[in-house]
């Protein structure tokens, strides 16, 4: 298959992107504060990579999950789930050998059994880390991609550790304490990405930026935390706005909205007209 497109396990997706929101909400006191400090990720704030700080979080936070289920002594749990995947991705596990206890649950396991399974729990989930993480975390990130309102808050919680770093730490990053400075030039296939995530519409006013019918308005990549309040030059924190939009942002707005393109319209309900 060609293009930047695959088949896609959408459940498994939906419901780890469903995590990732719990998280940065702090369910597990496992915000990306601490996330950022404990991996040294800065290079990251200071020009967009593909790979982007939002991939390494969600990487993050299933990696500590497996092992956090693992450690707890649940190991059919993960091995059912990610058999699932697996099975759904077509990706071989025979070679891990023979296993017996497929059928069982995590309550059903004798203390016998839990062993093996905790064993061949540890293999599988190696096997998938190898071969299937990488896409199943940019599928949750291509949902997560598309929620501003969470694209916000992930990118307010690391503006909150930028804010107090130095230059004096790090003079090749920052223009000045706590600022990042600005990357030199946004590549083509970011705009690409943001002007299809936005779906040509400028994220503040709404303006059709897609050029088919009218040619006047100029299409801008606006930094959602701005630089000035701790924001980064990572691909999460960029939106489309139109030309006067930001002009009319101001260096210290953090202005977004979630813009949603409906399918079609429910005009029967008077609260969705406007
Ligand atoms: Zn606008």
């Amino acid at each position: 298959m060609k293009g930047i497109f695959r088949i896609t396990h959408g459940n498994v997706s939906i419901i780890m992107a469903s995590h990732m929101i719990n998280e940065i909400n702090g369910i597990n006191q496992m915000g990306v504060m601490d996330w950022l400090e404990a991996e040294n990720i800065l290079e990251k704030c200071s020009s967009p990579h593909r790979k982007t700080l939002l991939h390494n979080f969600i990487e993050n936070v299933y990696y500590f999950d497996i092992e956090y289920i693992l450690d707890k002594h649940f190991p059919m749990s993960v091995i059912n789930d990610l058999a699932e995947i697996l099975d759904f991705y077509n990706v071989d596990y025979s070679s891990l050998g023979t296993f017996n206890l497929f059928d069982k649950t995590d309550e059903d396991i004798n203390s016998e059994d839990l062993e093996e399974a905790e064993d061949y729990a540890w293999r599988m989930f190696k096997l998938y880390e190898y071969k299937l993480m990488p896409i199943v975390v940019d599928d949750i990130f291509s949902i997560l991609y598309s929620n501003k309102v969470f694209l916000n808050e992930f990118n307010k919680q690391i503006s909150s550790s930028i804010i107090d770093m130095t230059m004096d730490e790090y003079p090749d990053i920052f223009k000045k304490d706590g600022v990042i400075s600005r990357c030199s030039y946004i590549p083509q296939w970011l705009k690409q990405g943001v002007f299809h995530r936005d779906k040509g519409r400028c994220q503040i006013c709404g303006t059709d930026l897609t050029k088919v019918l009218n040619l006047d308005n100029k299409e801008n990549y606006d930094h959602i935390i701005p630089l000035e309040n701790g924001g980064t030059n990572d691909p999460t924190n960029f939106q489309l706005t139109c030309e006067s939009c930001n002009k009319s942002k101001g260096a210290r707005s953090n202005k977004y909205n979630n813009i949603s393109s409906r399918f079609w319209d429910l005009e029967n309900y008077e609260m969705f007209k406007g």
